[in-house]
């Protein structure tokens, strides 16, 4: 089994393209969509090809720069004006990866504490194992684009040479 998978923009266009088309057929309708930082922002933003709704950023960063893991993710950014303009809105919130779920759940309680109407979940992809994460309660929806074996995900927008990597990518299918 290789121990890192691949994907080009264009699988992964696709795959929000059928996330966001199970999220409007499921007659979920958000006022707002909040991306994760970084790894949310590409995806939430292809989300907004097919639900046109406001994008907004938090930066939450779990591994230190010698990729140790943290106990809680650190906040990169995290703006009082988003805060503010959650109060009674449905929040779509979007993150690229499932993997613990730590970062999700950290997310998910500071937005909750925040009092929106309803709040739901889109990942792109989620990794099937154990999680050190748990959904609030209150977090009834979730949508997933792709599940996956735990392995490591080699994103497009992380490569150095794009042309190999979507090579790479397309090969593997
Ligand atoms: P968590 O463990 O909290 O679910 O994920 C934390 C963050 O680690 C994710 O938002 C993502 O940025 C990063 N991450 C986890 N697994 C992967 C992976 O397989 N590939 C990449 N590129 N990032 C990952």
């Amino acid at each position: 089994m290789a121990d890192k998978t691949y994907f080009s923009y264009r699988q992964i266009h696709r795959t929000v393209k059928s996330l966001a088309e199970r999220i409007i057929a499921d007659k979920y309708d958000p006022d707002v969509i909040v991306a994760i930082g970084t790894g949310g922002f590409i995806p939430a933003r292809i989300i907004k090809t097919f639900i046109d709704r406001p994008i907004l950023t938090v930066g939450l960063r779990l591994y230190d720069e010698n990729n140790r893991r943290a106990e809680v993710p650190r906040k990169i950014q995290w703006i009082d004006e988003v805060e503010q303009k959650l109060a009674g809105k449905r929040i779509l919130l979007v993150d690229e990866v499932d993997d613990t779920r730590t970062t999700l759940e950290y997310c998910l309680r500071e937005l909750l504490s925040h009092g929106p109407a309803e709040t739901a979940v889109a990942v792109l992809h989620k990794k099937n194992k154990a999680k050190r994460g748990v959904f609030p309660d209150e977090v009834t929806r979730y949508w997933i684009g792709q599940e996956l074996e735990d392995q490591w995900i080699v994103y497009p927008w992380d490569a150095a040479d794009i042309d190999e990597h979507c090579r790479i990518a397309e090969e593997d299918r």
